[in-house]
């Protein structure tokens, strides 16, 4: 091949994004290739639709298989490249005056034939320098294949966590209103009380703020030095075979200390004691409210509005599996109602009150519109609690033990009350009932 040939052939094989030879090239929907690398870089926000960078053609799919072909003919060119400066000053041995083709993997070092023929070298294994450079080429690129992975993985727990700030926010505005409508409704004269109950709230949830405001920093910062490590492994894979073997044992040492995930913020408001509220309670209180017992599938209609705006991402625990249900035979059309429920033994369970139980042979369907409820999940070992319409995380201390529902059904307001803390969980604020309510419980083995 004379030069202006061998330009014509590395000119075909030049990825448009770096203008290097190909590296683990992949061909996109619209015929043009890139590097894989150079691409994931171009394509990392995630923006859709992703289009080509060279004829902005989309792509429908985001992943890509290596078009090994294209991968062999790059490796060649970079060959012919290498062969072409091969021959430059410093690629010379100054005692044989012979090229250093050889690259011995235990010295680390160039060497010319007559040099890896010496006694010292005797038990090592030493390859031509492109096949060494190559090979090293392919071990980084599958160390960029789990960095690029762990980048990605990085961005879905930083935007959970975001999210996560943003309705811990929320839900501290709404807990507000919900205290200051338990204070009143039961004990007026407990003022003191309610004010410092709202500034711990207050406090609390500062702290917790600035908790997951440093959580999301750190993690965008990591997600950048991910992203860092992977565009200099990329320039490395990029340089000429010589320089590569002996740079790139700097590399693969500076890679490992970015491999730790952080941990996301776990945010957990402290219920504060409500003085007298279980002797209030106690006074509507209701025993063996649940007289119908199974064992049962249960179902939960709507069961993907809950996962849409689910910031923790919650797996649908009771879809599946068999629990132990019981409700009430008898629903409540009127007065106030107050029973308790234990749920010592158990990380899963549903409780509250609903308006249909609906029971086949192998199923019960519960519909979310028309329900009350409380959820306890555990996922990967982290406990989660929310309620229903509209779905949102409860972002309390988990209750153990009992729990106390008060159904109001005159005011049209649902609580939840943890009975060995005194204090209140939730309540469904104030609305009006339009149909009869049934005590409801479901507990799954833990
Ligand atoms: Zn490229
Ligand atoms: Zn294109
Ligand atoms: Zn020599
Ligand atoms: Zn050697």
């Amino acid at each position: 091949m004379d030069s202006d040939e061998l330009e014509a052939f590395q000119q075909e094989l030049t990825c448009s994004i770096c203008m290097n030879c190909f590296l683990d090239p992949v061909t996109i929907d619209c015929g043009h290739s890139f590097c894989r690398p150079c691409l994931s870089l171009c394509w990392e926000e995630g923006q859709t639709p992703r289009s080509c960078p060279e004829c902005r053609g989309i792509s429908e799919r985001p992943d890509f298989k290596t078009n090994t072909a294209l991968k062999r003919l790059a490796s060649l060119a970079r060959q012919a490249r290498a062969d072409h400066v091969h021959h430059s000053e410093e690629q010379i041995c100054e005692t044989h005056q012979e090229a250093r083709g050889l690259f011995c993997e235990a010295d680390q070092t160039l060497l010319c034939r007559p040099c890896s023929e010496r006694p010292e070298h005797a038990a090592h294994s030493h390859s031509p320098i492109h096949r060494a450079a190559e090979e090293s080429r392919e071990k980084f690129l599958k160390r960029m294949g789990s960095l690029w992975k762990k980048r990605e993985e990085m961005q879905l727990i930083l935007n959970q966590e975001a999210k996560k700030a943003w309705s811990f926010k929320k839900y501290v505005a709404l807990r507000k209103v919900m205290i200051k409508f338990e204070y009143q409704r039961r004990h007026p004269l407990l003022q003191e009380e309610e004010k410092l109950h709202l500034d711990a709230l207050k406090k609390e949830a500062k702290e917790i703020c600035l908790q997951l405001k440093e959580s999301v920093f750190r993690m965008t910062q990591q997600r950048e030095s991910l992203k860092q490590m992977y565009r200099k492994l990329t320039e490395m894979c990029h340089k000429p075979d010589t320089e590569l073997l002996q740079v790139r044992n700097i590399c693969f040492r500076t890679n490992l200390a970015y491999m730790q995930n952080p941990q996301p913020v776990n945010p957990e408001l402290t219920c504060w004691p409500v003085t007298g509220i279980l002797d209030m309670l106690n006074n509507f209180r209701v025993d063996n409210v649940l007289t119908q017992t199974t064992i049962h599938h249960v179902s939960l209609d709507d069961a993907s509005v809950m996962s849409g705006d689910d910031p923790h991402g919650l797996s649908r625990q009771f879809d599946g599996g068999e629990s132990f249900v019981a409700w009430g035979a008898q629903a409540f059309t009127s007065g106030r109602h107050y029973w308790e429920l234990d749920v010592t033994h158990f990380s899963n369970w549903i409780l509250g009150v609903t308006k249909d139980i609906l029971t086949s042979d192998t199923i019960i369907r519960i519909n979310y519109e028309e329900a009350f409820l409380l959820f306890s999940e555990k996922v990967n070992d982290q406990h989660s609690l929310f309620t229903n319409s509209p779905p949102l995380v409860q972002f309390v201390k988990r209750p153990l033990g009992r729990i106390g529902v008060f159904l109001d059904y005159d005011n049209g307001a649902v609580s939840f009350y943890d009975v060995s803390r005194g204090s209140l969980i939730y309540s469904f604020l104030p609305s009006s009932f339009s149909c009869p309510l049934k005590p409801f419980l479901c507990l799954k083995s833990p």
